[in-house]
């Protein structure tokens, strides 16, 4: 085994829609990327069935097999995908010379530019029947998802600011919404508690779980517990929206990156700079606005941009510093 470590131009970390997005700027602009997967290789439109809203797919397509087009896609143009998990960084160098990565706990390697797209992970409820209906009824996007229940009845679950949205959102599609608060109040702002009380077909209950999810194959139901009276309740759906939160995948850069109180990274303007040159962030990490294929595409896209650029830019730096013989 070598003792050198090695030393990468281009290191993304991520192959969602944002990460290959990325690798294929980047392997375009011979930056020479090298991808780390990391557990959920495909991200999270692997985890789903149908994608309707991604541009270019008229007839829609499933979503591991868009992530493998992706991938194809990238590494066409040689991007080099590699199985791991960034497991450890150290971005400590000021000057945004070298950034130094660990790859599942035990390989050491460098980068010039880092491309953070470790995108962000939707919460669920964890009930096994709620598991085991997920890509089959139950979702954790609505802008994504709630096409497919057009004029049917489906529940919501969550009371935050998110959770609202998506109410009203689905409330336009869909027949009737029942949504369900665990608290006796909502969490959502006084503006969103007020769009979902004044929508008609949004049913609202408070102090109210998900007690199981019916249907073996599809969501063709809900049992619904009060948790003040025990009592239960069913209604039939065929659609259930988990909306309490999503966690951001950061961990790895608390304390190395500046990051806004929920844990996603902050960026500076309209770019996708980080507070430490030559690392930059796409995608859902650092977006927890509209958290969409296309928008991590995009930003993806810039960030292989913004990596080219600085490169670029040390380059130039390099040159006027080289005494001339
Ligand atoms: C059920 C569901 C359905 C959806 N449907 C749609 C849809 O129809 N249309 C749409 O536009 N959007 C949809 N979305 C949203 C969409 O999936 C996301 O917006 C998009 O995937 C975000 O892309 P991303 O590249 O930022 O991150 P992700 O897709 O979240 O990918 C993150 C990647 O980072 C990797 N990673 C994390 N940590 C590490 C690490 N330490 N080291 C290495 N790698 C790491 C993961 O393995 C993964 O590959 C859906 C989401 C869900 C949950």
């Amino acid at each position: 085994m070598s003792d050198t470590i090695e030393r990468i131009k281009c290191l993304i970390i991520g192959s969602g829609p944002a990460g290959y997005t990325a690798a294929i700027y980047a392997a375009r602009a011979d930056l020479k990327p090298v991808m780390y997967t990391g557990m959920e290789p495909g991200g999270q439109l692997t985890t789903t069935t149908e994608v309707d809203n991604f541009p270019g797919y008229p007839e829609g397509i499933d979503g591991p097999t868009m992530m493998v087009q992706l991938q194809q896609q990238a590494e066409r143009f040689g991007t080099e995908v590699r199985i791991g998990m960034v497991t450890a960084v150290d971005f400590s160098d000021e000057t945004g010379g070298i950034h130094k990565l660990t790859v599942d706990n035990s390989t050491q390697i460098e980068a010039e530019t880092v491309i953070i797209s470790t995108g962000a992970t939707a919460k669920y409820l964890g009930l096994p029947s709620e598991q085991k209906l997920r890509g089959g009824g139950v979702s954790a996007c609505a802008v994504c998802d709630g096409f497919f229940y057009k004029g049917q009845d489906v529940a919501i679950v969550g009371g935050g600011d998110t959770a609202a949205e998506e109410a009203t959102y689905l409330a336009n599609i869909c027949n009737k919404v029942t949504m369900l608060v665990r608290k006796d109040e909502m969490k959502a702002s006084k503006a969103m508690q007020h769009r979902v009380t004044s929508t008609k077909n949004i049913d609202l209950r408070y102090n109210t779980e998900v007690d199981e999810v019916l249907g073996d194959m599809v969501v063709e139901g809900l049992r619904m517990k009060n948790n003040q009276t025990g009592e239960k309740e069913t209604i039939d759906i065929t659609g259930l929206f988990i909306a309490i939160g999503h966690k951001p995948n950061t961990d790895i850069f608390k304390g190395q990156l500046k990051m806004d109180d929920t844990g996603y990274l902050i960026t500076e303007g309209k770019s996708t700079k980080t507070t430490k040159p030559g690392v930059f962030a796409s995608g859902d990490v650092q977006d927890k606005e509209y958290r969409q294929a296309v928008t991590a595409a995009g930003t993806g896209c810039m960030a292989a941009l913004d990596a080219e650029r600085y490169l670029v830019s040390i380059d130039s730096v390099e040159e006027i510093n080289t005494p001339m013989y």
